[in-house]
């Protein structure tokens, strides 16, 4: 844990969704009763955005006015003591295929098309009840350029389909045709599809591990715990879902997330 955090300290690390040097304003405009929502639901209400589509919480996850009026609860995968992995909503019948296509502005940039793939390549990897496939355009998870000072943002399943949107703020993450690039993009937009079909951050109790500074327990559990059998006692490093990247950072798929993808779906 502390070589982890002594690891972190000497790289840039990025949230997900915020970058690390944007100051946390906390916005008047949102009233307490959305923010007992949000912390109903068990995130943190330190760093609410409002956005287009709902409201933004843990630096990249967008959560809709029907996602807020929806009753708490989901299933909770717990590893160690730190990190776990959660969904709130889980897509339904699988088994079933996920395509997903880029918006124009992001197809025409170095890199997106193939790191969609591996995206795609990553899960279908995994035998589970779900598959994925790139089309040329629309589909059921469209991704589309944005502008703003995060890397990517997506939501969670609603009506038992995957959220249908991810924002990707490419000027933030860069463009490139090298492997190590690719990889990069593959591991952001993985994570955000991790959104889509239900996962929450695996650190949200302790968002220091991934993020660095102090540990800042995102959000009340209001359901119970599953440990996962045969998975590590202490601290897995660099699970998908983590919420922090270090610029140029590669996460495929661990022993956890795989098993946990397994149980899930
Ligand atoms: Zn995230």
């Amino acid at each position: 844990m502390r070589k982890m955090l002594a690891i972190c300290a000497l790289i840039t690390l990025t949230i997900m969704g915020c970058k690390k040097d944007v100051a946390v304003v906390e916005d008047e405009s949102i009233s307490q009763d959305i923010l007992a929502q949000v912390h109903q639901h068990g995130f943190g209400t330190s760093d609410v955005k409002k956005v287009e589509e709902g409201y933004l919480v843990e630096g990249d996850i967008i959560l809709t006015p029907e996602f807020l009026n929806s009753k708490p609860g989901g299933n909770f995968l717990r590893i160690a003591n730190e990190e776990q992995y959660r969904t709130t909503n889980l897509v339904t019948g699988t088994p079933r295929n996920i395509t997903m296509s880029l918006h124009s502005k992001l197809s025409s940039q170095a890199g997106y098309s193939q790191a969609l793939q591996e995206v795609a390549d990553r899960y279908n990897a995994e035998t589970i009840g779900l598959t994925f496939s790139v089309v040329a355009s629309g589909g059921t998870i469209q991704f589309v350029n944005g502008n703003g000072p995060y890397l990517a943002s997506a939501g969670f399943p609603s009506g038992g389909n995957p959220y249908n949107k991810v924002t990707v703020y490419s000027r933030n993450i860069g463009k490139g045709t090298t492997p190590t690039f690719i990889n990069y993009l593959a591991t952001i937009l993985a994570h955000e599809v991790g959104h889509c079909i239900g996962f929450r951050h695996t650190d949200y109790m302790n968002r220091a591990y991934s993020c660095g500074g102090s540990a800042t327990n995102e959000g009340a559990s209001t359901v119970g715990a599953v440990h996962i059998a045969g998975t590590p006692t202490g601290p897995d490093a660099g699970s998908f879902m983590l919420a922090c990247i270090g610029s140029g950072q590669n996460r495929p798929f661990n022993t956890n997330d795989k098993i946990a993808l397994d149980v899930l779906y």
